[in-house]
């Protein structure tokens, strides 16, 4: 494992306040953080909301992934472990990649409603995106069982190539979802921030539910 606090690299953005404010307007940006274990469905229904509302799909673990992937990019070796093991990376390196693809976005298409599945799942991920990024609308989050979870990531296993797909990483990441990301979506439960939808029934229900959630908040549709 590389010394990470003397990467330079590695340092947290410096800013104090964040790059956009909260919206769509120009400087701003629309975010909606999506959590749920391990195989509760957050890619599936993401693709329903891009379809439908017209937000970019951010996945925090597919651009850790594809930088793992990168040649040439310091942080592979790392990310790969984490990865394996169901550890969260060091906040820096996805903050990071989650700025670089908003901004990319941006000034590709001027979308600016951003999904981002998969993050933050540790509190001081979210603490400093909120910081130095964007303030989020709310967290859309699958409620799922573990049982179901676990069927869905084995039935996914047979063809995803994941490396951690498997009977031993799924183990660690149930573990680091309980004990690391819950409180993360608890915390902004008492913000009153959180739209909850039961996953596990099938997946045109739990779409219905989420619709219903975003008509309650005002989620503007495509333009
Ligand atoms: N990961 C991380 N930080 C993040 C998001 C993901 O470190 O903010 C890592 C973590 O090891 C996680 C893995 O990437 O277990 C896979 O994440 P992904 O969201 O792809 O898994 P899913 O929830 O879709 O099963
Ligand atoms: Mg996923």
């Amino acid at each position: 494992m590389p010394a990470l606090e003397n990467n330079p690299a590695l340092v947290a953005p410096k800013r104090t306040s964040p790059l956009f404010s909260p919206g769509t307007g120009p400087d701003s940006a629309l975010v909606i953080f999506v959590l749920g274990g391990p195989g509760a469905g957050k890619g599936t229904q993401c693709s329903n909301i891009v379809r439908d509302y017209g937000f970019k799909h951010l996945s925090a673990g597919d651009l850790l992934r594809e930088e793992q992937d990168r040649p040439g990019s310091e942080f592979g070796d790392m990310i790969k472990s984490y990865i394996k093991e169901g550890q969260i990376v060091p906040m820096e390196v996805t903050i990071q990649l989650l700025e670089n693809a908003m901004n990319s976005e941006i000034e590709k298409s001027g979308n600016r409603k951003f999904l981002i599945d998969g993050f933050p799942r540790k509190m001081d991920q979210a603490t400093k995106f909120e910081e130095v990024v964007v303030p989020s609308k709310f967290t859309l989050f699958f409620d799922c069982t573990e049982s179901t979870m676990h069927e869905r990531l084995i039935e996914r296993g047979r063809s995803s190539g994941r490396a951690d797909d498997n009977e031993e990483s799924i183990k660690k990441r149930f573990r680091t979802f309980v004990d690391t990301s819950m409180p993360v979506v608890e915390h902004f439960e008492k913000e009153g921030k959180v739209v909850k939808v039961d996953a596990n029934v099938d997946k045109d229900a739990v779409y219905e539910k989420v619709k219903e959630g975003f008509s309650k908040r005002s989620v503007p549709g495509k333009e």
